[in-house]
């Protein structure tokens, strides 16, 4: 059974019922919408049609809508492509948006020349064109390509020296955490997110109460790795957004910025999802390349709860054979020891110690007794997610009424989430939950099981007991 988390981006070769279906039974556990991309209509229409099939398949499968954040852009292009050469003089300018040439281009910074300096650097073709400003007169901005190439319309720019003037969230972003809250979905992606605070303005905007999507900040820019600490304290998961932290830092860091992050986010017990060029050729090709393989392996070994497809997904040849290539691949790199990681002191060190210490123990019983299942019965989805730290040998079963919770659950590192009919409490709580993981064929009669929960009582998540019964 494999225990690291497959999330699949939808798009248009997999949007239609038939291959989504292929696409949850090959095994994905987290579909994404990328709000960057289509109308919100289509987006809420692919969330209903991935709840319907998900119920016909008895999975609880995760919803994420990646909302694009301030992405900025350059803008249109006469005939649709021009190639910068090294050396020549080439203008930004926001103040009009008629269409670009050899000579200048347009952006969706009507501030721009206000914001840059000489000497600074801005990427243009997501990263691939690199300008210096030689000058900016407040209304548009003169630079020296220092990097040439193919500009093509409205293509990815990247200003980091500027970017704190940037307004984090669009008028895109509200549409699309609209259209998100409405369909109830279970996660939100935070695009170019460079500060706690960035975080906190979302979530001030989620309902009271009810039905939360949990927030995803994705580190993708220089300030992000600055402000890395204090994001993942406010996140409630992580995203390992390459593509972009490749554009904003020397790609080189990124491979070690992975690792950090990932070791960062399983001490403080955070979710992470390693993102995008997973397995980019099986967009076109069957078979993926070696060093594919290895970096999917590689991603596991770091520690990732979490493996993302993008476009292999979205509009790929292969969608179906890429999901399947990525989880036998993850678990295959599951068999291999890896160190362990302690949550305890960081993590517990801003939350609850006794949850914390009873999750520890529980997995370390677990363990000395080869038990068959760790059992997290939960109503806030915190025990399973504190089990799951101490990434145990053993399956954990996270065990819940609520079908949010379980969406929550879905991105989890090694936890299946069951649906119980009732979040009952003590005995008939450890009976209810027994019974769904043996309908789940996660254990049989007479085995021995590891329940974890909290006691009768109106706090969610306390964790306060563990219990070592027969099924
Ligand atoms: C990334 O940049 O790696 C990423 C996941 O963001 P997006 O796919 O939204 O550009």
């Amino acid at each position: 059974m494999r225990r690291t988390k497959i999330v699949a981006t939808v798009g248009p070769a997999t949007a239609a019922i038939g291959p989504m279906r292929q696409l949850l039974e090959a095994g994905v556990d987290v579909v994404r919408l990328n709000a960057a991309h289509a109308d919100m209509e289509t987006h809420a229409s692919n969330l209903r049609q991935v709840r319907e099939l998900a119920q016909l398949l008895g999975r609880n499968i995760g919803i994420l809508v990646d909302l694009p954040g301030p992405k900025i852009r350059s803008g249109v292009i006469r005939d649709g492509e021009v190639t910068l050469e090294r050396g020549q003089e080439f203008v930004l300018t926001g103040r009009d948006q008629s269409e670009g040439d050899a000579t200048r281009v347009a952006t969706t910074l009507p501030r721009l020349a206000e914001w840059v300096q000489p000497g600074d650097d801005v990427y243009l073709a997501d990263g691939a064109i690199v300008l210096r400003v030689l000058a900016s007169d407040g209304r548009d901005v003169r630079s020296e390509v220092v990097r040439g190439g193919p500009l093509r319309s409205r293509k990815g720019m990247h200003l980091p020296s500027a970017e704190a003037h940037v307004e984090p969230f669009t008028e895109r972003d509200a549409l699309a955490l609209e259209m998100a809250i409405a369909a109830k979905a279970d996660f939100l992606g935070l695009s170019f997110v460079r500060r706690a605070e960035d975080v906190e303005l979302v979530r001030a905007m989620l309902p009271k109460r009810g039905i939360r999507p949990a927030l995803v900040p994705k580190i993708e820019t220089a300030s992000a790795i600055d402000n890395l600490e204090a994001i993942v304290r406010v996140a409630d998961a992580v995203m390992v957004a390459r593509g972009d932290l490749g554009i904003q830092m020397p790609a080189r860091r990124v491979p070690l910025l992975q690792k950090e992050i990932i070791r960062f986010c399983n001490q403080a017990g955070k979710p992470v999802i390693t993102a995008t060029q997973m397995l980019e050729s099986m967009t076109r090709s069957p078979l993926p390349t070696r060093a594919e393989v290895n970096d999917v392996a590689n991603a596991v070994l770091d520690g990732t709860d979490a493996l993302m497809l993008s476009e292999e997904t979205a509009v790929g040849l292969f969608p179906i054979e890429t999901v399947r290539m990525m989880s036998e691949v993850a678990e295959s790199a599951e068999a291999w020891p890896r160190e362990r990681v302690d949550p305890v002191a960081d993590a517990a060190a801003d939350g609850d110690r006794v949850a914390w210490a009873v999750a520890h123990a529980a997995v370390q019983a677990a363990e000395d007794l080869g038990v068959a299942a760790i059992l997290c019965p939960t109503r806030s989805g915190e025990t399973a997610h504190r089990v799951a730290a101490f990434r145990p040998r053993v399956p954990i079963a996270g065990i819940s009424a609520n079908p949010a919770v379980l969406g929550g659950l879905s991105l989890v590192w090694g936890v299946r989430p069951l649906f119980v009919a009732d979040n009952a409490d003590g005995n008939e709580q450890l009976r209810l939950a027994i019974a769904a993981a043996r309908s789940a064929g996660i254990v049989r009669d007479g085995d021995l099981v590891a329940c974890v929960f909290g006691s009768a009582g109106p706090r969610a998540g306390a964790t306060d007991s563990v219990r070592i019964v027969r099924a």
